[in-house]
């Protein structure tokens, strides 16, 4: 097997979220990769029918939510010395942001949390249960356990 090119880390800023970056750190120093670190801000809805009208879409807070995790990213890159034009700050779904970022910069190992936000309880995350389904490349789950 070939050694690994070019790694992407997922982050989503929860806790535990160290570990998965030192794993693709570690990863990175091994293979003599690039590495790379992305972050999807999930997509905000933009009607709720629960209110009977439209929810204007939120621009302002839309803004504020992008600039407050551009700056996570850039202490994280900063710390882990991943250069501006491997940092991805996306907006969307995470599973498929990822997916595309991946392909689109020809990714060949993703690294990921076995969990985040959407819970411990189960076996795998979504997003990560998605990126392992439909990533045309390898992908890491780093196994993280509730403590
Ligand atoms: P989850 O499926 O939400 O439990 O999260 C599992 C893993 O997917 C996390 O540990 C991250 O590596 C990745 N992930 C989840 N949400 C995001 C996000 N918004 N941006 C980037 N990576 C994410």
């Amino acid at each position: 097997m070939e050694n690994y090119k070019h790694i992407l880390l997922a982050v989503d800023f929860y806790e535990h979220c160290e570990a998965v970056a030192s794993r693709a750190n570690d990863l990175a120093v091994k293979y003599q990769a690039k590495l790379g670190i992305i972050h999807v801000v999930d997509s905000l809805p933009i009607t709720d029918a629960g209110y009977g009208a439209d929810i204007p879409f939120n621009l302002d807070l839309t803004t504020e939510l992008m600039a407050g995790a551009k700056k996570r990213l850039s202490k994280l890159a900063e710390k882990m010395g991943v250069p501006e034009d491997r940092q991805w700050l996306e907006m969307g779904s995470p599973k498929s942001e990822i997916i595309r970022v991946a392909e689109e910069n020809k990714v060949d190992l993703i690294v990921i949390g076995s969990h985040g936000r959407h819970g411990l309880a189960l076996l795998l995350g979504s997003t990560a249960n998605g990126v392992l389904h439909h990533a045309t490349c390898d992908v890491l789950a780093v196994r993280l356990q509730d403590d």
